[in-house]
C-alpha cells in the first residue's frame, strides 16, 4: 500500500487526528458496506475510490493542480459543475457527514446548528480534509440561514471562500437573480484559470455532467425492480462518489454496473427477497461518510429505492440542453437546469411535494421515510406538508430526525423496524 504520509503532512492535515479518522471510517464502512450479501461486482470499482479517497484521488488531484488546473470545492448542488470543467476545473464536493472537532465547531457556532454545518468546520478545524485544503476556491451559497450566517465566520478560516447568492423564490426575477449570480461565478472562475470560456468549452462541460447524470438517471431507474437489484447503502454510496470521482470514469463505472444490474434483473435476481418493503428515503443531503440511516433500515427488514436528496435524486435530475450555439443561450439552459431544483429553502415549494410522489410511484415504493438533521429548519419545517401530501395519497410515511450521533440507533432502529413491520402488512392485504 501506498504511503500518503508527506502527502498529508505537506497539505497541512493533523496527521493523529485524520490517522483517527480513517482508522474511523475504515471499520465502519467494513462493518456496514463489506458485510452486505450478494453486492453486485460492479462495486468493487466503489470500494476502490471510497479506499483511495484521501489517498490516490488527492495524489491525482495535486497532479492536476501541478498542471495548471484548479479545484473547486463545493457544499451545495447548485454550484454548477459544468462551469468549473469548462475552465479546466475540477469540482468536488465539501459536504461533511460526519461529527469531528465538535466541541471545536461549538466555540463559532450554537449548539442548536445542523450537523452538516458543524461537520464542514470541525474537519476545517480538526485539519482531517485534504478536499479543503486543497482546494484553489472553495464556494458557498446562501440556501439556509444556517449556512448563509456560518459562512461570514467560515471566511475567516478559509480566506478562498466565495459566496453565491441564491434566490428563496421561484418568480421570474428569482430566476434573473440566479442568472446574475452564475455570470459572476462564471466571471470569477475565468479570473482564477486565466481561461475565457468559449461555446465549445462550455458545451464539452454540459456533456461530461448530462453524461454523468445520465448514468446516473439510469441506475435510478432499475431500483424499480422487484426484487431490488441493489442495495439502498450501495446505491448511495455511487451517489456519494460522484462529487468526488473524474466525471468520466465514474461515469463508465456507472453504466458499466447498470449493465450488471441489467442482468440481475433480467434473471429475476436482488439483494433481497420480492416483496421486501421498498423504501423511498427523503430529506437532507448524506454526505460521506452519514450512512446511519440507510443501514439501520436495510438491517430492519427494509430495502431502499431511492433517495429524495441532493446526494440522490433532487441532486440529478434534469440535464442541461446542449442544443444552444451561443455562450448566453447556453448559460441560459444551465440556468434553467438549476432553477428547477426543489431545495426546501425555497418558499413555497409544491415541486418537491410531486416529486416525492412521483418517486414513490416510480419505483413501487411502499412507503416513505423523511429523513431531517435536527435543527435544520427548511427540511424540519417541509416534512409536515410532505406527511399530510402521502397520507392523502395513502401512502404510509414516517418523519424522523436525527444527527450524526450514534446516541439514538437503538431508539431509531425500534421505530423503524415498527414501520417496516406496519408497511409489510399494509402490503400483504392491499
Ligand atoms: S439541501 Fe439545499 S442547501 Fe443543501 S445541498 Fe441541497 S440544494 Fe444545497
Ligand atoms: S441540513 Fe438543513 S440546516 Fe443544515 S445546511 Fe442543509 S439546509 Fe441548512
Amino acid at each position: 500500500m501506498t504511503d500518503y504520509t508527506q502527502m498529508w503532512a505537506d497539505l497541512g492535515l493533523d496527521l493523529e487526528a485524520h490517522d483517527a479518522l480513517l482508522n474511523m471510517l475504515g471499520s465502519v464502512y467494513g462493518d456496514i458496506y463489506v458485510s452486505q450479501k450478494n453486492r453486485p461486482e460492479g462495486m468493487g470499482y466503489f470500494d476502490f475510490v471510497m479506499s483511495e479517497i484521501h489517498g490516490l484521488r488527492i495524489k491525482e488531484l495535486l497532479d492536476a493542480k501541478a498542471e495548471g488546473r484548479k479545484v473547486i470545492g463545493s457544499f451545495c448542488v447548485f454550484v454548477p459543475e459544468e462551469l468549473t470543467l469548462a475552465v479546466d476545473g475540477i469540482q468536488v464536493g465539501l459536504c461533511a457527514g460526519a461529527d469531528f472537532a465538535t466541541d471545536e465547531s461549538e466555540k463559532y457556532l450554537p449548539r442548536s446548528t445542523c450537523a452538516l454545518i458543524k461537520s464542514f468546520f470541525g474537519f476545517k478545524l480538526g485539519k482531517v480534509c485534504p478536499y479543503i485544503e486543497l482546494s484553489d476556491m472553495v464556494v458557498g451559497e446562501t440556501t439556509c440561514d444556517g449556512k448563509k450566517k456560518a459562512y461570514e465566520i467560515f471566511k475567516e478560516l478559509q480566506p478562498n471562500l466565495y459566496v453565491l447568492e441564491l434566490p428563496q423564490m421561484k418568480n421570474p426575477q428569482d430566476r434573473e437573480i440566479l442568472k446574475t449570480e452564475y455570470l459572476r461565478f462564471k466571471d470569477e472562475l475565468e479570473k482564477l484559470t486565466g481561461i475565457t470560456i468559449n461555446v465549445d468549452r462550455l458545451r464539452k462541460g454540459i456533456e461530461i455532467v448530462n453524461n454523468k447524470r445520465e448514468a446516473l438517471h439510469r441506475l435510478a431507474a432499475l431500483r424499480a425492480a422487484d426484487p431490488a437489484p441493489i442495495s439502498g447503502l450501495d446505491a448511495l454510496l455511487i451517489n456519494q462518489v460522484a462529487f468526488y470521482d473524474d466525471p468520466p470514469r465514474f461515469t463508465e463505472a456507472v453504466n458499466k454496473i447498470c449493465d450488471e444490474l441489467e442482468v440481475r434483473i433480467k434473471n429475476g435476481e436482488g439483494v433481497a427477497p420480492k416483496g421486501t418493503p421498498r423504501m423511498l428515503i427523503s430529506g437532507c443531503p448524506m454526505a460521506v461518510p452519514n450512512w446511519k440511516l440507510p443501514a439501520i433500515i436495510e438491517s430492519s427488514g427494509g430495502i431502499i429505492v431511492g433517495e429524495e436528496s441532493c446526494v440522490g435524486e433532487r441532486g440529478e435530475r434534469n440535464l442541461v440542453d446542449e442544443s444552444g450555439d451561443t455562450l448566453d443561450a447556453l448559460m441560459d439552459t444551465i440556468v434553467d437546469r438549476y432553477f428547477q431544483i426543489d431545495c426546501a429553502v425555497y418558499t413555497p415549494n409544491p415541486d418537491r411535494l410531486q416529486h416525492i410522489e412521483s418517486m414513490a410511484k416510480d419505483y413501487n415504493a411502499d412507503g416513505v421515510i423523511h429523513y431531517s438533521l435536527q435543527f435544520c429548519q427548511p427540511y424540519m419545517i417541509e416534512s409536515y406538508s410532505i406527511e399530510q401530501k402521502l397520507r392523502e395519497e395513502n401512502i404510509p410515511v414516517m418523519r424522523l430526525e436525527t444527527d450524526y450521533s450514534q446516541e439514538d440507533t437503538g431508539q431509531l432502529k425500534t421505530r423503524i423496524e415498527t414501520f417496516v413491520e406496519m408497511v409489510k402488512r399494509s402490503v400483504v392485504m392491499s
